[in-house]
């Protein structure tokens, strides 16, 4: 027999997220052996789909690369298991765990439950599976997708509900943003260099900007979009996230709960977000525009109403108010249908003091997360040759050019990965979730009530005029700077 064996269920098997993300996470998982050995995979969903049903919908997704991976991926899909039931109904669950045990040949047998299923049906599905499917030997772990609620008080009750069911370390909160490569980096930046951490904080520190921009709309997502909106879609939860651990302060250890210690700590210091604080934006369409999509407004999409307040980009400007940073405005910006698809983070330093050379251009730490992780530092030297006078250029560290093709995994397959060795630290604890919600309930609620309106902007432009002098204001210095990439490296 069996030491141990893991059953990994993924409930909304049948749906796009299991489809484009979640089995796609797991395939690569297997295929780089980072699965334990003896793991079984079972879809759960309504839809009754046989296993050449599983095997059409996930097989184009599964990437491979060469005959190996080729024969790989069909013992992976040959391997998949699938049954169908309800979503609120104890009979199905019943079923469910007996097809578990079924499936479990070990003496210890761990489960883990992706719910990856809309936020409707999480009450139900966390009751019944915890009520029929925790494990008898091993561990029983769930782990949930975003919207975790709409607000504060929303977001209480479901906290509530769920934490009566399973302990905080049983629930797995993904924000798929902590499972990337670049914001993973942050803490090594901060805390294993002797460099940065000096200038960390308000004495050096003029602003911090972090960035999500998309070059596309909602993709006929325009229904889901338009109940929550650019702020609770993106800014509350990725970049927030990235947010604190730019700020905090540094854990004791790397221990997960050390970690979210301190990020909630951080958000504890900031204040409620305000009105005229942001700058909000809804696109409109570019009548010359290029492609079809970008000739058409948000409101033109199907299922959003022609009268939809919802904000499709914002700028807002945070303040910390501790000691590190009292004064320095931390601006997130994010946004659909701009004129580029990036995610970063921005540390502007403070112009030297008393500047001898004239050119007050700022230092500036640039930690792209993607397209192309990078980190560069915008830096002064003297102009090569007799001039005397300084340029800006940079320190530039492009990951494809250091560390060459080396793999970057997947968020997906990280976060899944972390979760079958219990490690929390890169998931959402629910006080952090609290803070969040905190902070951007009361503006919530007035986008909603119609009280703020959203400005236009056109497909394909870098948002509102607005957002800009707004981050002016708050101390963003833009100095236009073209960058050569060096190709003998
Ligand atoms: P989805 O395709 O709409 O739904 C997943 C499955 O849930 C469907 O196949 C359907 O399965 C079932 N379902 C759909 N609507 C339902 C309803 N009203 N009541 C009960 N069951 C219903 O959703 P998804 O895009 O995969 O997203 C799943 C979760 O992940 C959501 O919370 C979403 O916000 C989150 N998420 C999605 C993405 C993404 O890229 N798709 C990214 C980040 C987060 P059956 O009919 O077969 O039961
Ligand atoms: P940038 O794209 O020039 O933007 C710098 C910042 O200024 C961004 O926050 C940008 O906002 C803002 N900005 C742009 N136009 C503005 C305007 N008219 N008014 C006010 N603010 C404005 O970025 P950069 O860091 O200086 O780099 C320049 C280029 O070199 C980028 O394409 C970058 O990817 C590239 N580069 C690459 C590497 C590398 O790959 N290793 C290293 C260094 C530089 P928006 O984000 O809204 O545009």
């Amino acid at each position: 027999k069996l030491q141990e064996q893991l059953i990994i269920t993924v409930l909304g098997a049948s749906g796009d997220l299991a489809k484009k993300l979640v089995y796609p996470a797991l395939w690569d998982a297997y295929r780089f052996d980072s699965l334990p050995e003896d793991t079984r995979i079972l879809g759960y969903a309504r839809s009754k789909l046989s296993h050449e049903d599983l095997v059409e919908r996930f097989k184009p997704q599964l990437k491979v690369n060469g005959d190996d991976d080729e024969k790989k991926r069909d013992s992976f899909l040959e391997s998949l298991d699938y049954i169908h039931g309800q979503y609120d109904e104890a009979k199905s669950f019943k079923k469910l765990n007996e097809h578990i045990e079924s499936m479990s040949q070990a003496k210890t047998v761990n489960r883990m439950f992706y719910i990856a299923l809309p936020p409707s049906v999480y009450k139900d599905v966390t009751e019944q599976l915890s009520n029929h499917c925790q494990a008898k030997s091993g561990f029983t772990r769930v782990v949930v997708e975003k919207p975790f609620g709409k607000d504060l008080e929303s977001y209480q009750d479901l906290n509530a509900h769920m934490s009566n069911l399973f302990a905080e370390d049983q629930i797995y909160r993904i924000d798929h943003y902590l499972g990337k490569e670049m914001v993973q980096n942050l803490l090594a930046l901060r805390f294993a260099n002797r460099v940065f951490e000096p200038s960390w904080n308000r004495h050096h520190v003029a602003c911090v900007m972090l960035t999500m921009k998309e070059d596309f709309g909602t993709q006929g997502r325009g229904g889901y979009f338009d109940e929550f909106g650019i702020i609770r879609d993106v800014m509350q939860n990725h970049l927030l996230q990235m947010l604190t651990l730019c700020a905090m302060e540094k854990p004791v250890s790397t221990g997960p709960d050390d970690i979210r210690d301190e990020k909630t700590k951080v958000l504890r210091c900031i204040k409620p977000l305000k009105i005229e604080d942001t700058v909000l934006g809804q696109f409109v369409g570019n009548p010359e525009g290029e492609s079809e999509e970008s000739r058409k407004g948000y409101t033109d999409e199907e299922d959003v109403p022609n009268d939809s307040n919802t904000p499709t980009f914002a700028t807002a400007v945070f303040h910390i108010e501790n000691d590190r940073w009292e004064g320095v405005p931390f601006i997130i910006r994010c946004g659909k249908a701009l004129n580029e698809k990036k995610a970063e983070l921005r540390v502007q330093f403070r112009s030297v003091p008393a500047d001898i050379f004239g050119n007050s251009t700022r230092n500036e730490l640039v930690l792209r997360v993607q397209p192309d992780e990078a980190i560069y530092l915008k830096v002064l030297v003297k102009e090569p040759g007799a001039s005397s006078e300084v340029a800006q250029t940079d320190l530039d560290l492009s990951y494809k050019c250091r560390f060459g093709e080396q793999r970057i995994p997947s968020a997906y397959e990280r976060l899944i990965v972390s979760a079958i060795k219990g490690n929390s630290a890169n998931f959402v604890r629910s006080d952090e979730l609290e803070q969040a919600w905190r902070i951007f309930t009361p503006i919530l609620h007035d986008i909603d009530a119609g009280k703020v309106k959203p400005k236009t902007y056109k497909f394909g432009s870098r948002g509102p005029s607005e957002a800009d002098d707004l981050v002016k204001k708050h101390n963003f210095s833009y100095a236009a700077y073209e960058w050569s990439q060096c190709h003998d490296q």
